[in-house]
């Protein structure tokens, strides 16, 4: 018996197998990922603590899924069938019967290992636990989890509707067969999955934020105004939105702490975060989500 309990669980599911999908945090990420799962036919329990957030997540899916109508990317009974499909929860027992649950609650790792701790306890030995993280180890969160084998990145981008790589990273300790089934689990929800392993900031913020903290570096040594810096990227590099442009919209809070991962665990100096963009979050800039980083937003 206990020889057939083994078995079962080194079988991870099949892509097409997900029927219930978990997605634990109902913010900016958490809100888009629950979206393109019931797009895809995927029955979503979204969780959050806060019911008032559940709320917000799901009247800007329905936003979103209206804009897609307008749009004509999809038709009005798939937007009400997708809305459909989404359950809000806000506890992580309702996400027992999930055969892949994304979590996507606020950069903290204990807060992350104590969800993939109780995780561990209310899932399936087969459930594949994914994260949505930024920044964090995969290999350190999975570390907490019952079953280290089962545990992968998962990195959508903002806004996870609209764009379409998702980064899948494989811990130490990550198995091919988790591997295979998350890939595929992003093909069947529209996405182009790019596999990379578990090194600080994964390849897009290892790429990404260097170059938002030069561009902060240059603002900040007077090389040239903000505007000027974001036009020479867009125009000259052909960058849809300028660096500037862009760390107000992911948030400077959460480019500095990026930038801080990268120095810290890649240990050299070329990562060490601009004065700057310290002084910015110690002011309370933080790009759009204040009203204020590099530029100014009214609404
Ligand atoms: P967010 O703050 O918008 O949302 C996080 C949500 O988690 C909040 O609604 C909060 O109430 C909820 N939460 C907190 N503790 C919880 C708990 N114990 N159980 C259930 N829900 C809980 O954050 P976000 O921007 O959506 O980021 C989520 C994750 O995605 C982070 O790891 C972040 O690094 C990553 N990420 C963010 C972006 C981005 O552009 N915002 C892009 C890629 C990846």
């Amino acid at each position: 018996m206990a020889q057939e309990n083994l078995k079962q669980a080194e079988v991870v599911w099949k892509a097409e197998d997900v029927k219930h999908a978990g997605v634990v945090g109902g913010g900016t990420m958490g809100n888009g990922i629950a979206h393109v799962f019931a797009q895809a036919g995927i029955d979503v329990t979204l969780v959050d603590v806060d019911e008032e957030v559940l709320a917000r997540a799901l009247q800007t899916i329905e936003r979103n899924l209206q804009r897609q109508v307008k749009k004509e990317v999809i038709a009005e009974a798939d937007a009400v069938a997708t809305l459909g499909r989404i359950r809000a929860a806000t506890r992580l027992d309702d996400l027992a019967g999930a055969e892949l649950v994304v979590e996507a609650v606020p950069e903290r790792i204990e807060l992350k290992r104590g969800i993939f701790e109780q995780l561990g306890n209310v899932c399936s030995q087969r459930t594949v636990l994914a994260t949505n993280t930024s920044s964090i180890s995969i290999t350190e969160i999975a570390s907490h989890a019952k079953r280290p084998e089962r545990v992968i990145g998962m990195h959508f981008m903002n806004p996870v509707p609209v764009m379409r790589l998702v980064e899948v990273i494989r811990g130490l300790e990550t198995s091919d067969e988790t591997t295979r089934f998350t890939t595929d689990v992003c093909e069947r929800v529209g996405k182009t999955p790019v596999e990379v392993q578990d090194y600080p900031g994964f390849v897009s913020n290892r790429i990404l934020m260097p170059m938002v903290n030069e561009a902060v570096y240059c603002l900040m040594e007077g090389v040239a105004e903000a505007e000027a810096i974001d036009t020479v990227m867009k125009l000259g590099m052909n960058h849809p939105m300028g660096p500037l442009q862009l760390a107000d919209l992911v948030g400077l809070d959460t480019c500095l702490l990026i930038c801080e991962v990268l120095h810290r665990d890649l240990g050299d100096d070329k990562y060490r975060p601009c004065p700057l963009l310290r002084k910015y979050v110690a002011a309370g800039r933080l790009g759009r989500k204040s009203g204020r980083g590099f530029y100014r937003y009214d609404s």
